[in-house]
């Protein structure tokens, strides 16, 4: 069985985990700045702070950001559903709007068509790798929280890294991402107040030159430890073939799936926006039983799944915020219609081709 994801983990990994077992400094410790400060310099913002998650790191941005109770925020129901969780957290109300059909990443006209006298931030997210238009995002004059877990290696037009704009973006490390420390995250942001109040919220409200038993705010445990950090700086040291691994593999999919009949592949970069590859999403053709699909794949040796499910449409949501079927069409179709195929650095191209022959046999055999 080809699966869907698997992480590029080597003799790298396990030597600097066990040079933080032998040191027995597990928490805590020098690895925590160290890959906050090579996360950082690598993306070209000021700070970068480490989390346990990253809808821990989302958490801690909205409240930076000023997010409180009864506040609404604009976002995509196009996303995992952490993006949207972080909102209820603060007992604030998520309020989506409609996504762009080429990019799949919220739409910043409909985005603005939701802003009330109630909006207190926004909070767009680079779905899939393909960087959100931050730009529109800016003129609109609210805050930004930026959702990047799965933009690492991403770039905007104008040369920016993904999550070096200064906002407060938010990077996610679990196994699938473009790199993991099993569980962890990254927020990072262009202000030095952001950053000393993240880094006392993640750790129980305990300022940096305070007594360990003092604490001046409410705060959390969302810290990440030092084994995870060492992980990171391994991973930080791989990234760029990692990232290549995945560009590779992207284009051999063009290649390999070219021509079935209704089939969108994942967007091609426009203009010098550039995507980091995280997952090769695809919508099937209209009117395909997307779970028989699922199903045949299986029995050729190839995992998938439907990704994303739209957020409005999950019971919580329905239940708590209203929501109902036909509110946001385009994240409606796309969400009932895509797949994600096996998508991973270290895959061959003949994973790639077997995949796409199977797809292509089953797309092509019953309806
Ligand atoms: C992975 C991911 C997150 C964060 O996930 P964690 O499992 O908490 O690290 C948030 N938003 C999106 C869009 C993601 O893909």
């Amino acid at each position: 069985m080809i699966p869907l994801a698997r992480p590029v983990l080597g003799a790298e990994e396990e030597a600097a985990v066990l040079e933080v077992l032998r040191s027995g400094q597990l928490s805590l410790g020098p690895r925590v700045p160290e890959f906050e400060r090579r996360f950082a310099a690598r993306l070209g913002v000021a700070h970068a702070s480490a989390v346990s998650s990253g809808t821990t790191g989302l958490h801690l941005a909205l409240r930076a950001a000023g997010v409180r109770d009864g506040d609404e925020v604009v976002t995509s129901p196009f996303s995992f559903v952490a993006s949207a969780n972080v909102i209820a957290y603060e007992r604030a109300r998520p309020v989506f709007a409609d996504i762009d059909p080429r990019t799949l990443n919220l739409d910043p006209e409909a985005a603005a068509a939701a802003v009330t006298p109630r909006t207190t931030a926004l909070l767009p997210v680079h779905i899939f790798g393909y960087p959100a238009d931050l730009p529109a995002f800016e003129r609109m004059g609210l805050p930004i929280v930026e959702d990047a877990c799965e933009a690492l290696g991403a770039v905007h037009a104008d040369g920016a890294a993904v999550g070096g704009r200064g906002h407060p973006a938010v990077f996610g490390f679990y196994a699938n991402k473009q790199l993991t420390t099993g569980e962890g995250g990254m927020l990072t942001t262009g202000d030095a107040a952001v950053k000393e109040r993240v880094d006392s919220e993640r750790n129980q409200g305990r300022a940096s030159n305070m007594d360990w038993l003092d604490h001046d705010r409410l705060g959390f445990n969302y810290r990440l430890s030092d084994v995870a950090c060492a992980i990171g700086i391994a991973q930080l040291q791989r990234l760029d073939g990692m990232l290549a691994g995945r560009a590779r593999v992207a284009a051999a999919y063009r290649e390999a799936l070219a021509g079935i009949e209704g089939l969108q592949l994942p967007c091609e970069d426009s203009g010098s926006d550039r995507r980091g590859w995280f997952v090769f999403v695809v919508q099937l053709p209209r009117g395909r039983d997307r779970d028989g699909t699922i199903v045949a794949l299986r029995e050729h040796g190839v995992q998938s799944k439907p990704y994303l499910p739209a957020i409005h449409l999950m019971s919580f949501y329905r239940e708590t915020f209203g929501h109902r079927e036909g509110e946001f069409p385009v994240c409606e179709d796309v969400a009932a219609r895509s797949i994600a195929l096996p998508f991973f650095p270290e895959m061959t191209e003949s994973q790639v081709q077997q995949v796409s022959d199977a797809l292509r046999a089953v797309l092509e055999s019953s309806p």
